[in-house]
């Protein structure tokens, strides 16, 4: 026997064997006393509130009711076989419908006795039922405690196997019941004073049986407060103890590079978000420790001029650098961009990928090791054993999330001393969701176009008005404008997808015979890709058709419309992205989303977000709130837990900040984990440690 009451495996609770054991662990993560009075009730149900029939509507999650069966009926054949009791509260008559364990029902519940009845209202045949209701005789329910009553969510799967709320409540009932002593607490006592948290064993006790709604949400504040502090604290101590093993390399002087590039080579001033940004990253070159700092910029505002000079101080202190892009296309466009910035400065920049070959491959190669190539432009190739550099001192990843966690690991390896690493990225990530996610990156953030940019006009077209953007089409093309047309690509329909970007390509051709329409999507040869898009991106052809493989990073300035079919079947990060191809250079564009007439009322704030804001940010935040962050591009290899237990990243914002200020300080006062008062805390972290995730495979 377990010494401790917590640890008591469930199948020591009344009417617990093995099976139910087996579908509360597999189905709820609940295997132990103290795993149970951790699954908080999903809502409470007011006792003293019971529903009359005429009050019912079909969008309640849960009414209690009360009254009479008047008698039992068997309806149906098959598997639709049910027997129904019609029930009446006195005013009215609904029906309670069971599809199994008829005998049983019939046998335990009494006609014309009272019971007090609980579940989810449907409507069937103009008359509202219960199916699977819950039933408690009268006196039964008088002897239970007035006052809010928990409600257990159990998922469909385990009700079905006879598991519902009313158990779940008797179940932790009786845990109560056996357990004598405080819950303990977790957090250090000076903290839950000082922050007026709920001492942690009243908290736990008021989520099952809270006094009132106040002291209800008093408990979750705490223990959402100890779950993201828990998670910060880990975190913190992850990233404090790197900087502590890692030191890196001390860039100690801006230098003529940078000078001659900033006074004579820079066409144009720098926003104030991009100086800001670039005296972030200087300060952290500087400091002897490695740099680790994510840059989040919206499309389109200026991140690679940053990635650049940073590089130039790498260069200034006598080291190399090197950018990693996610596709070939854009590691040319990189080297285009550096080479056209650089003009001529004194500084060799060389272009790495899987199609540079032979003796160009090898001259490359050798000047990376002599140091004579300075700045190193690839895709992943980069990061080949075979590739070393003289003294590699600074690297930038690109749409880092195409990147994974190893990939970055390895870059890292190729020095003694790990590079200093800027990690940009263009999907915007609310604030709070990137101190979780990206925890131990510090983070910069540009939040400032270029000037003169015209935000891009998003509207939204139903499918059947196709003439209309033929004609918006064609009058952009016919001011020397070109366009992207974008079709849907996921996994699981590709081959139908790409069948619709075929028929949409000849639907096209044939609207536009006199113009000339570029195709591309994944199943084609890369070197057939790479000349389409080419041929696109010099003006050869006025319409790029694809799937979203053009989504990241490509560089049209003259392209001004972005049209995208199907539009409903996006994310809206992804729309964001897509639309972020247009709107680059100084003429109005244009954003079509095109879709079928039936949408779901998510489809449809989504679309109405696209029309009304360009704020990558606060397209994010919505993002998360219709999606939960668990979902949001760049989060899922994360390693993160997001089915958090009780907090929530999207609504608890200001929990987060607290709990990283306060880990902080705690972290400060504490460098040596010693201190008494906070050993509890440690020990509960470790246990929950345990359990979890790997911290140091994030970032
Ligand atoms: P992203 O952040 O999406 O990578 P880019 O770095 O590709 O954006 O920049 C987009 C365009 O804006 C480029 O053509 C770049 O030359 C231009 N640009 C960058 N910074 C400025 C600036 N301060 N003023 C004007 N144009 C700029
Ligand atoms: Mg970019």
């Amino acid at each position: 026997m377990p010494t401790n009451i917590l640890d008591y495996p469930v199948t020591y609770l009344p009417n617990v064997g093995a099976t139910r054991a087996k579908q509360l662990r597999d189905g709820m993560g609940i295997s132990t006393y103290g795993d149970l009075i951790q699954y908080y009730p999903s809502k409470h149900i007011d006792r003293s509130r019971f529903y009359y029939t005429h009050e019912l509507t079909t969008d309640m999650p849960y009414v209690q009711m009360r009254g009479q069966i008047l008698s039992f009926e068997v309806e149906g054949q098959g598997r639709k076989r049910r027997i129904v009791g019609h029930f009446s509260d006195g005013h009215g008559i609904i029906d309670l419908v069971w599809f199994n364990g008829l005998q049983y029902v019939e046998r335990t519940y009494k006609i014309l006795t009272e019971y007090v009845v609980f579940g989810k209202p449907t409507l069937f045949r103009e008359r509202f039922n219960i199916t699977h209701p819950e039933i408690e005789p009268i006196e039964r329910f008088n002897r239970t405690p007035m006052g809010l009553r928990p409600y257990y969510s159990v998922p469909e799967k385990i009700q079905k196997r006879g598991i519902n709320t009313r158990m779940m409540e008797q179940w932790v009932a009786t845990v109560f019941r056996v357990i004598h002593e405080p819950l303990p607490e977790t957090l250090p006592e000076y903290l839950v004073r000082e922050l007026r948290l709920m001492p942690r064993d009243e908290a736990i006790r008021a989520m099952h049986y809270p006094q009132s709604a106040e002291h209800l949400s008093r408990a979750s504040y705490r223990l959402k407060f100890e779950e993201l502090f828990f998670i910060q604290l880990n975190i913190l101590r992850y990233s404090r103890e790197r900087s502590r093993r890692y030191v890196g390399h001390v860039f100690a002087k801006v230098g003529a590079l940078f000078h001659d590039f900033y006074d004579h080579h820079l066409p144009f001033p720098l926003t104030e978000a991009q100086k800001r940004v670039i005296r972030e990253i200087r300060e952290d070159m500087r400091k002897g420790r490695q740099m680790n700092r994510l840059l989040q910029g919206d499309v389109g505002s200026g991140k690679t001029l940053v990635a650049l000079m940073s590089q130039l101080i790498a260069l200034d202190n006598g080291f190399q650098a090197c950018i990693m892009a996610p596709t070939e296309i854009l590691a040319e466009q990189h080297l285009d961009t550096y080479r056209r910035f650089l003009g001529d400065m004194p500084i060799r920049v060389e272009l790495l990928t899987s199609s540079v070959k032979g003796k160009r491959r090898e001259a490359i190669l050798s000047g990376l090791k002599t140091g004579e190539v300075h700045i190193l432009i690839g895709t992943h190739a980069i990061i080949e054993d075979n590739v070393l550099f003289r003294n590699l001192g600074m690297v930038v990843i690109d749409e880092q999330h195409r990147f994974g966690v190893a990939q970055r690991a390895k870059l890292w390896s190729k020095n003694q001393t790990p590079p200093h690493v800027l990690v940009m990225t263009a999907t915007p990530i609310p604030r709070t969701l990137a101190m979780t996610v990206y925890g131990d990156l510090d983070v910069s953030v540009i939040d400032q176009l270029p000037p003169g940019r015209k935000p891009i006009m998003t509207i939204h077209h139903y499918e059947n008005r196709r003439q209309e953007l033929y004609s918006g089409l064609r009058q952009q093309i016919s001011l020397g404008r070109q366009a992207y047309i974008v079709y849907p690509l996921i996994k699981e329909s590709e081959k139908m997808d790409l069948q619709n970007l075929e028929e949409g390509y000849r639907e096209f051709c044939e609207a536009f015979p006199d113009l000339r329409i570029s195709m591309v999507h994944g199943k084609m040869k890369q070197v057939d890709k790479d000349r389409e898009m080419s041929r696109f991106v010099s003006g050869e052809t006025h319409i790029m058709m694809a799937t979203t493989v053009i989504e990241v990073g490509v560089n049209v300035p003259n392209a001004s419309v972005m049209a995208i079919m199907n539009a409903e079947r996006f994310g809206l990060a992804q729309l964001h992205q897509l639309r972020g191809r247009v709107g680059r250079g100084a003429d109005q564009s244009y954003c079509i989303l095109v879709t079928s007439f039936k949408l779901s009322q998510d489809t449809r704030r989504r679309i109405q977000i696209m029309t009304e804001t360009n704020d990558g940010f606060e397209i994010a935040e919505e993002d998360m709130k219709l999606r939960g962050p668990g979902d949001l591009e760049g989060t899922q290899q994360s390693g993160i837990p997001f089915d958090l237990h009780i907090a929530n990243l999207a609504r608890d914002g200001q929990v987060v900040q607290l709990a990283r200020d306060v880990a902080s300080r705690v972290l400060d006062s504490d460098p040596k984990y010693d201190r008494p008062e906070h050993q509890a805390m440690w020990q509960a972290l470790s246990d929950l440690n345990r359990h979890s995730v790997d911290w140091s495979a994030i970032s």
